[in-house]
C-alpha cells in the first residue's frame, strides 16, 4: 500500500505510528549491533533516581560519565519518593540484592513538577472522564508530589531516603542537580 505522505523525517504520523517506527528502528538496530553480555549487578555499585523528563534521556548518564551496566536507574515524575513507597522498595532491592553502596538523587532545572497546578490537573482528569472516586481527594498535592524548587526537592528526597530507616549509614546518598540547558551538574548540599 502506498503512503500519500512520508513523514518519517518529521516524526510519527497517522500512517506511520510510534509503534511501527520503534519496531522498524529495532530491525535496523539488530542489523547493526551485537550487544555484549554483562552482569546484572551494577559495576559501579550505584543507583540513580532521576526524573522522567524526556530531555534527560541520552543526557543524564553521559553528563555523569556513566555507561550501560554502571548504575541501576529509577525515573519518575520529579525524582521524588513523595507519596510512593515504590522508590524505596526499588532502592532496597538495589542495595540488598544487587550490591549497591551509593545512591544519587539527580534533579534537573526547568522540572515540569514545579509548574503543575493541582486544580488544573484534577480538572484535566475530570474532563477526560476519570471517575471522581479514582481521583485522590485527600492530600492531592502530596499524591502528585509537586514542588516549588528543584534544589529543595533534591534535598528533601535525599533526606527522605536517609530517614526511611531502610539503609545503614554506610550507604551514601548524594544530591545532584543537572542543568538541562547546558548539561552542567552541581552538587546539592
Ligand atoms: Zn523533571
Amino acid at each position: 500500500m502506498e503512503r500519500a505522505v512520508d513523514n518519517r523525517s518529521s516524526g510519527p504520523s497517522a500512517t506511520r505510528g510510534n509503534l511501527e517506527e520503534m519496531l522498524a528502528a529495532n530491525r535496523a538496530f539488530m542489523a547493526e549491533r551485537r550487544l555484549q553480555a554483562m552482569p546484572d549487578a551494577p559495576t559501579r555499585k550505584l543507583a540513580v533516581l532521576t526524573c522522567m523528563d524526556s530531555r534527560l534521556t541520552g543526557l543524564w548518564n553521559e553528563a555523569l560519565g556513566l555507561q550501560r551496566g554502571d548504575a541501576m536507574v529509577l525515573r519518575n515524575a520529579g525524582n521524588t519518593v513523595a507519596a510512593s513507597d515504590d522508590v524505596l522498595r526499588s532502592l532496597a532491592v538495589a542495595v540488598y540484592a544487587k550490591g549497591v553502596e551509593e545512591i544519587v538523587v539527580l534533579g534537573h532545572s526547568d522540572c515540569g513538577m514545579t509548574k503543575i497546578q493541582a486544580s488544573a490537573f484534577i480538572d484535566a482528569m475530570s474532563r477526560a472522564g476519570v471517575s471522581r472516586d479514582a481521583i485522590p481527594s485527600i492530600d492531592f498535592r502530596e499524591w502528585l508530589g509537586a514542588f516549588a524548587r528543584e534544589e529543595d526537592n533534591v534535598r528533601d528526597t535525599v533526606r527522605a531516603i536517609r530517614e526511611s530507616g531502610l539503609f545503614s549509614p554506610d550507604v551514601q546518598v548524594h544530591g545532584l542537580l543537572l542543568y538541562v540547558e547546558t548539561g552542567e551538574v552541581r552538587a546539592v548540599q
